[in-house]
């Protein structure tokens, strides 16, 4: 039964619009190319989109063309029709697609939905807008290269993505902020700035961290064991693999097998890489009889971890193979729960904060159907939790059931400074692995008794806390973390010498600075630095030379005109000092 588009909510209107924009769009390209063999179109948050086998690779004019063609089937505001087939006759239909074939064949009623607008009929079960006149505020955004049902043994297909809202005005808003996250894509920064690289040819979702992006990864993990140092952690390294009765005890090979690199064979073992640091941290805990007194134990690690993803979902810096996370796990006495999580909170935030996000959200996820541990245990870690986000007044939401067989967690999602939101910080219990591994100290009363353990993650890990962060910031880093900090720039070739001197004093004051003494002119140098959005342009002559000063110009544009070159150091030492 058809409902009229209007009397739904609008979340489900905006999906049927999106959805049948793609049926749209779909003849569109049957029509622009028609040999196209069509996959997929579902909608999405934001829009839709659909895969297509395409002769060749599409271009942005193609998709103007298309658009045409899909504001040409609208006009004519053709209504979208239900007729059902039976299979044979939803083969003969569909004969020459051989996607569709495949969809067909998987099918287990012996009935196929198919929908009907114009001359276009797809196989689907809906539901869609009543007709094409309805779909309006839309366009094509972009392609991308999408395999076949996710799988990179299937045909690599192209997926055109469309955004589709209700009016004009929220259509402009998205396609604004899309345009604003492009430019600071932090897979485009990466390479324009030279930070990193990855080489498919040789193992695709792995980074290679260049000299910059080194330092900026430095600079963070530098202040990251400082911090945890002071905030009374020890900080421990582990191996890299172990044999596979450390993963049988843990678990892994049992629940976690799928998301890790297949084994290796070692003098007739098996060995598998860690796609988690935890099963060494217990080994290290383990390795004494441990008394009340030693409790809490604090071990951090930035530990890098292996797991298996398909090819087909990795993204950047975001979603990679090899990784390195901020681990730390947390081992304390029932006593010690509620002061152990309000710290980890606290200093969760504090990192948030030192690298320039100042808006959370924190998410409370609660015990599963299905859970390990008793009820006392989790009520008691769900209390600790609760009160640890309440005192810090921040805001929080319930996800009731939400949480992982083995404990309930908080995860922090923090805003950028276009308003998307990432999740950072997870601080999470655990009750299974301390029972796996008997994990005991000995009490005030000389028995055994198990201890509380906890698995945290302030930034996540070093690759994609870095690929936020440059998305944050666009590329350009406060000082502190600014991989050159400052250019000096010569105006001709007799002031390289002075150049040099400069450098040499500023690099004796801890600053990263280098001398760009190219034979380019003076303002292609300065429009180079601001490119690479270096903070401070030192240019200097005759003039600056005898006055022992550098003219200051910032990324911004902004010139700031002559500074003794004491001046300037205040200036810049302060400024990372305060890490602004
Ligand atoms: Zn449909
Ligand atoms: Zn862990």
């Amino acid at each position: 039964m058809a409902v009229e588009l209007d009397k739904l909510p609008k979340e489900e209107r905006l999906e049927r619009l999106r959805h049948s924009a793609s049926h749209v769009m779909a003849e569109a390209v049957l029509a622009t190319f028609p040999d196209a063999k069509l996959a997929i179109g579902p909608p999405i948050d934001t829009g839709f989109y659909y895969d297509f086998d395409l002769p060749r690779p599409l271009t942005m004019d193609d998709l103007q063309v298309i658009e045409e063609r899909m504001r040409e089937s609208i006009a004519r505001d053709h209504p979208f029709a239900q007729t059902l087939v039976s299979k044979e006759e939803a083969r003969r239909l569909f004969g020459h697609q051989p996607y569709k074939l495949e969809l067909i064949d998987e099918l287990s009623d012996e009935e196929v939905s198919t929908f009907r607008h114009g001359e276009f009929v797809d196989m689907c079960a809906g539901p869609h807008a009543d007709r094409t006149g309805q779909v309006r505020a839309f366009k094509l955004t972009s392609v991308a290269g999408a395999y076949w049902r996710g799988d990179e043994r299937r045909p690599m297909l192209q997926r055109i993505y469309g955004a589709l809202f209700e009016t004009a005005e929220e259509l402009d808003d998205y396609l604004r902020k899309l345009e604003e996250a492009q430019r600071r894509d932090h897979r485009r920064l990466g390479r324009e700035l030279d930070l990193f690289s990855f080489h498919e040819e040789y193992g695709p979702g792995l980074v290679y961290w260049h000299p910059k992006g080194g330092r900026v990864r430095t600079i963070c993990e530098d202040v990251w064991r400082q911090e945890h140092l002071k905030a009374g952690y020890d900080l421990v390294y582990s191996p890299h693999v172990g044999k596979a009765a450390l993963w049988e005890t843990s678990g892994h090979l049992d629940f976690y097998r799928e998301n890790m690199f297949p084994a290796m064979d070692a003098e007739g073992q098996e060995y598998f890489v860690k796609p988690m640091n935890c099963p060494f941290h217990i080994q290290i805990y383990r390795s004494s009889t441990r008394s009340y007194r030693e409790l809490p134990l604090r071990l951090a690690e930035l530990g890098t971890v292996y797991r298996y993803e398909r090819s087909g979902v990795l993204h950047g810096l975001m979603r990679v193979r090899g990784f390195t996370q901020d681990d730390a796990h947390i081992f304390c006495r029932p006593d010690q729960l509620e002061d152990e999580i309000v710290r980890a909170v606290d200093f969760g935030l504090y990192f948030l904060r030192l690298f320039g996000f100042q808006d959370y959200q924190v998410y409370l996820s609660t015990r599963p159907e299905k859970y390990v541990g008793d009820l006392e245990q989790w009520d008691r870690a769900i209390e600790a939790l609760r009160e640890a986000v309440e005192s810090r007044s921040l805001p929080y939401e319930i996800d009731e059931g939400g949480g992982v067989f083995y404990g309930p967690k908080i995860d922090i999602h923090v805003r950028d400074a276009i308003g998307r939101a990432w999740q950072l910080t997870t601080i999470q219990f655990d009750f299974n692995l301390p029972e796996r591994f008997d994990l005991a100290f000995i009490g005030q009363d000389g028995r055994e008794h198990r201890p509380y353990m906890v698995h945290r993650a302030l930034l996540g890990s070093m690759e994609r806390f870095l690929g936020v962060l440059l998305e944050h910031y666009a590329g350009a880093f406060p000082l502190w973390l600014a991989p050159v900090q400052a250019v000096v720039i010569p105006i001709s070739d007799r002031h390289v010498e002075y150049a040099g001197w400069v450098a040499g004093e500023l690099r004796a004051a801890g600053l990263r600075v280098e001398v760009d003494e190219r034979s380019e002119r003076m303002q292609a140098k300065i429009r180079d630095a601001q490119l690479q959005k270096v903070p401070y342009m030192l240019v200097v002559g005759d003039k600056e030379e005898a006055a022992k000063a550098v003219a200051v110009r910032l990324r911004s544009g902004e010139d700031l005109g002559p500074l003794h070159i004491e001046e300037f150091l205040l200036r810049a030492v302060d400024e990372v000092r305060e890490r602004r």
